[in-house]
């Protein structure tokens, strides 16, 4: 995984980017909750359970099929989002799907179950510029850093510039 704030920093910015109006507050919170919950999967290391099973890291909360299940909890609670079903459906399932693909994206471990429940396969994408965060916070170590300049320059940035480019589109149509 790239590591947890990571996740959380694309709904974030992507979502902010479109201003409050379109991405209500409680919606924001939600994106960023959904793009961090797949890695709750680590737990199943605690019951012993293995990296490669349907269950293990990286396994069914990393797939599609988990997206649209956090898509449609949050279309049935867009009223506490303070937004359209649609809306939270989409800004949810999109955060949720961006998880296990920034994770294909990494040098490390193993691939995202991208088509659970139909197929158990661990599937990584052609371009794995990321480097792999190691399971656990052993973040201030040297490998962690080197983690976090890793995700800076490949997530965080652009990232950074798609959100200053709504922004800038906003600020245009706005005044036209
Ligand atoms: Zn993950």
């Amino acid at each position: 995984m790239p590591t947890i704030l990571t996740h959380a920093v694309v709904p974030l910015m992507l979502g902010g980017a479109l201003g409050r109006r379109v991405i209500s507050r409680r919606l924001l919170a939600a994106g960023a909750v959904a793009a961090m919950l797949p890695d709750a999967d680590v737990l199943a290391f605690k019951f012993h359970v293995a990296y490669a099973d349907s269950f293990g890291h990286r396994g069914a909360t990393h797939s599609m099929m988990f997206a649209l299940l956090l898509a449609v909890a949050a279309a049935l609670w867009h009223r506490r989002l303070n937004t359209t079903p649609w809306r939270a459906a989409g800004f949810v399932g999109l955060a949720a799907l961006s998880h296990p693909l920034l994770d294909a994206c990494t040098n490390g471990g193993l691939g995202v179950a991208l088509w659970w429940p139909f197929s158990d396969a661990r599937w990584f994408a052609a371009f794995r510029p990321i480097a792999v965060s190691p399971i656990g916070a052993r973040f201030f170590s040297e490998r962690g850093w080197h983690v976090l300049q890793s995700e800076f320059c490949w997530v965080w940035l652009p990232t950074a510039i798609i959100a200053a480019g709504i922004v800038a589109w906003r600020w245009t149509s706005k005044r036209t």
